[in-house]
């Protein structure tokens, strides 16, 4: 597991803490802003590539 990326909306500074102190309050090392780190990850949108087929025109000139 890796760790969580939070960014700190005090400095905006972008903090790495462990999944284990997730929930929890930190403080900023930076600027000493207490943040609450979320209790889960979170959820990335599933990518949904919607194929559109295109439907070819096979018309043909009249003949006769
Ligand atoms: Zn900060």
């Amino acid at each position: 597991m890796s760790h969580l990326r939070i960014k700190c909306p005090g400095c905006q500074a972008t903090l790495q803490v462990k999944q284990e102190m997730r929930g929890k309050q930190i403080a900023c090392p930076k600027c000493q802003k207490r943040l609450q780190l979320p209790e889960a990850p979170p959820v990335k949108a599933a990518m949904s590539a919607e194929a559109t087929c295109e439907g070819r025109d096979g018309t043909t000139g009249l003949s006769s």
